[in-house]
């Protein structure tokens, strides 16, 4: 039922709540939501790390996609810069702008995204409340030990380079997301990889000291790795052969499909980064399913299987 609810009303009710802010003696926030801005209070010695992601109906999600399952993606996505950069998340803001204020549609929402930031060990201290067509805008923050952050432009020639998890899974699931009747359960661990993908934040930490250079798959595989490229100033070489599919891919889809959607397809947010052979050794001993693929050599841009990959990926403007 939709019911009317002033701006106040909305962010008392369902932002404000502790599920969503936590405990208030959480040392790294000194001010949450009610004031005009949150206080925060960075571990000495550590760099903070910022970043924001949004997400517009139509565009980055369907138009009548479930409250609960949005808001977790909406979050899992802004964490998962965190993740690439190694940095340890501590919370968020959320700037919402919504057509109007339904209450059914916001509790769910609110509670995926409780769940969400449990699940992330974040907390929501602030935010910003517009009506509109519907977008949600995620600022995450983090942080992470002075000089250690995963950057791009870290990688050296002959790095290894290497991928975590399987590949494509959120891809393909576009092509199901009106399906709701589909009950095939391959389809269902697609939609999974797409509405819920596992930030990975451990990872992102582990690798510390151990990786180059780092990115999160959110545009391809091969557009993602091209910054680190671009950035690091060498050229990568990948080996589709060595690429991991997502298994409901290669079951529901056939060898070119899959392997476009491995590669090309955004929307995975597994970890693609760079090793120097000297630390595969204690790369391979951490607890983590990763696959080497290919390697960084000079030159410019992003090879697969020796030819040249000029573009790919997801790119909002290209005309
Ligand atoms: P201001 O007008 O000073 O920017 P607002 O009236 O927009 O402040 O917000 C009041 C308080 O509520 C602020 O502390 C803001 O951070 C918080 N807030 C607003 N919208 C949200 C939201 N969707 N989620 C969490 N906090 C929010
Ligand atoms: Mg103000």
């Amino acid at each position: 039922m939709s019911q009317a609810l002033s701006e106040f009303d909305l962010i008392a009710r369902y932002f404000d709540v502790p599920a969503l802010k936590g405990s208030e003696d959480n040392p790294f926030i000194s001010l949450s939501i009610g004031d005009d801005c949150a206080l925060l209070q960075p571990t000495p010695h550590h760099q903070l790390a910022v970043s924001v992601d949004t997400l517009v109906s139509g565009i980055h999600f369907p138009v009548n996609v479930p409250p609960k399952l949005l808001a977790w993606r909406s979050l899992a996505v802004s964490v998962s810069d965190l993740a690439a950069m190694g940095a340890t998340p501590k919370g968020f803001t959320l700037a919402l702008t919504l057509p109007e204020a339904n209450s059914d549609w916001l509790a769910s929402f609110a509670s995926g995204l409780a769940e969400a930031a449990q699940h992330y060990g974040v907390v929501l201290f602030g935010g910003d409340t517009t009506k509109g067509p519907l977008a949600i805008s995620v600022q995450v923050f983090g942080e992470v030990p002075s000089g250690l952050a995963l950057r791009r432009d870290g990688a050296n020639i002959g790095d290894a380079v290497f991928v975590s998890g399987e590949l494509g899974g959120a891809h393909v699931a576009l092509d199901y997301l009106a399906d709701e009747a589909n009950q095939d359960p391959l389809v269902d661990q697609l939609l999974q990889a797409y509405y819920k993908p596992d930030a990975a934040i451990a990872l992102g930490q582990a690798l510390r000291g151990v990786a180059s250079a780092a990115v999160d798959i959110s545009d391809g595989l091969l557009a993602d790795l091209g910054h680190i490229a671009s950035r690091s100033g060498l050229s990568i070489t990948v080996h589709s052969h060595l690429i991991p599919v997502h298994p409901a891919v290669t079951a529901l889809c056939n060898k070119d499909r899959a392997l476009e959607a491995a590669t090309k397809g955004g929307d995975d947010y597994q970890l693609a980064f760079c090793v120097p052979e000297s630390k595969i050794p204690d790369l391979l001993a951490l607890p983590f399913n990763l696959t080497r693929i290919g390697t960084c050599k000079s030159g410019a841009g992003v090879l697969l299987d020796d030819q040249h990959i000029l573009s790919g990926g997801f790119q909002h403007f290209e005309v």
